[in-house]
């Protein structure tokens, strides 16, 4: 934002410390450090008969502009997260894939958890979100952080789909993000593939093998069976994906998770998405700003580099970051700590102003205004007859200005992984003789995502109705 009194000097060409006598004759006592505003510049200036040009700079002007070169984009790994209902074997998966294609290949098999692996595969590297299941999925995603490129979602073949299966496929498609389907526990006696097929089927989410686009994989992860074959399926996805990356560009990642660490202080896990993250690198996370220090891959290892797709420890944030914070490598530390500056006060700015997620009560002003054209919505309800006719009803109000899009609607309760998947879609939630658990609620108040209980069909179908057509009556 501004200069140094040393820094101006040596602009205009004149010693600071005259400039420092010339400062305190204008009344203004400043050392060689101290930074000058604009306008004390350009008075500055007219002393000397220089016209001093100031301009604001914005974040962007700051941050490595690099566009990405064709020639220079690489091949980089996917990353893959775990989702399914509880009990169905997520666990026991990243575990059984860990056991079997990590532990052996490093130094004493040390694995630390840092919340993502890597995993070495005869036909590539795939990486791992260590955390498991959508709320920890549609939670990065409401922070912006959309890091996942393939979803493997895990079924047991003991029991099909269940809500939590549901929701994981609900989540996964509001991201846009291809899924792997992995039927699990194939060991049980009790085990009935053909059933969890046909069960997908119901949801659009067909195997090859029967015309679909899906890829499905048999595992037991108990057994460590058909995990290699998983991997084959992943990579294959992936290929179809061409996920790509220049790594030869200052690093942008995102934090996955983050601690106080008794011995290295502030740590993070970063998942470099572009460019290589190096030692030495200066960076702003959020609105912080650090310098790496030091780097340790997922089995603890100091490492100097990394590039795309791969989890770091990092040692070296001023403070603590946010999981789903970003992380841009900067020309160096005072640049950091000028965009850290800044976005501390454009935070604060935006605590200050209005409501950014979409409500019913001023929904129409958003669509008038053309800032929003469609409205994503997660329904829950008391029973199956309910929600389908509540689903049925507020599609049918779709209009030319705005699409109505049900993006997820299940039976039961709201609960956190609703409120989560609606802040990350900026969906309004509607509950229908249901009511939010406690921890949903405090969710919604927290990401600001809006709830509206309802205890007849035609009340929800009618304010819903009246808030696209701006008949609503604004609450206070
Ligand atoms: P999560 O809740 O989805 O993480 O499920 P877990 O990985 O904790 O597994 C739940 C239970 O199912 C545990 O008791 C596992 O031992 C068991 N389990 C997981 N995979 C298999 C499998 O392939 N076969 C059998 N028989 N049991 C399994």
């Amino acid at each position: 934002e501004s200069v140094t009194v040393s820094e101006f000097a040596g602009m205009i060409g004149i010693k600071a410390t005259e400039l420092i006598k010339k400062l305190m004759m204008m009344g203004v006592m400043a050392t060689v450090n101290q930074h000058i505003d604009a306008e004390t510049a350009q008075l500055l200036g007219a002393e000397y008969d220089i016209e001093v040009e100031t301009k604001t700079v914005k974040e962007d002007d700051l941050l490595p502009q690099v566009e990405d070169d064709p020639e220079k984009m690489q091949h980089r790994p996917p990353i893959v997260t775990v989702m399914g209902h509880v009990d169905h074997g997520k666990t026991s998966l990243l575990d059984a894939i860990r056991e079997t294609k990590v532990a052996d290949a490093e130094a004493g098999g040390i694995t630390q958890h840092i919340g993502a692996y890597e995993v070495d595969h005869e036909k590539g590297k795939v990486v791992f979100l260590d955390t498991p299941g959508h709320e920890a999925f549609s939670g990065l995603r409401a922070r912006g952080a959309n890091v996942t490129d393939i979803v493997i979602l895990i079924v047991a073949a003991d029991d099909g789909v269940m809500p939590q299966t549901k929701e994981a496929i609900d989540h996964a498609k509001a991201a846009g993000v291809r899924m792997v389907v992995a039927i699990n526990k194939v060991d049980k006696p009790n085990a009935n593939v053909e059933k969890v097929k046909t069960q997908l089927a119901e949801y659009n989410i067909i195997p090859e093998e029967w015309g679909g686009e899906y890829q499905f994989e048999e595992i037991s992860a108990k057994n460590h069976v058909g995990i290699d074959d998983l991997l084959d399926r992943v990579l294959l996805e992936s290929e179809m994906l061409e996920l790509k990356a220049d790594p030869d560009r200052p690093a942008e990642g995102i934090v996955i998770e983050s601690q106080l660490d008794k011995q290295k202080g502030p740590v993070g896990t970063v998942l470099v998405k572009k460019g290589t993250l190096r030692v030495g690198d200066a960076f702003v996370v959020g609105d912080n700003q650090g310098k790496v220090r030091a780097m340790f891959n997922y089995a603890g290892k100091p490492i100097k580099k990394a590039g795309p797709s791969i989890p770091v420890e990092v040692m070296g944030f001023s403070e603590v970051p946010e999981s789903g914070d970003s992380f841009i490598v900067t020309k160096d530390e005072k640049t950091a700590k000028q965009v850290a500056s800044m976005r501390h006060d454009k935070k604060k700015e935006k605590e200050l102003a209005e409501r950014s997620k979409v409500s019913l009560n001023d929904l129409f002003d958003r669509i008038k205004e053309g800032e929003i054209s469609e409205l994503n919505i997660v329904i829950k309800a008391d029973v199956q007859g309910s929600l389908e006719a509540l689903k049925n009803s507020l599609l049918k109000l779709s209009n030319p200005e705005v699409k109505l899009n049900i993006i997820h609607g299940g039976v039961g309760g709201i609960n956190e992984s609703d409120i989560l998947l609606a802040s990350a879609s900026n969906a309004i939630v509607i509950g229908f003789n249901v009511r939010p658990d406690s921890k949903a609620k405090t969710t919604a108040e927290k990401e600001d995502v809006e709830i509206n209980l309802y205890s007849v069909i035609y009340e929800a179908i009618e304010s819903v109705e009246k808030a696209i057509e701006g008949m609503l009556t604004p609450e206070t």
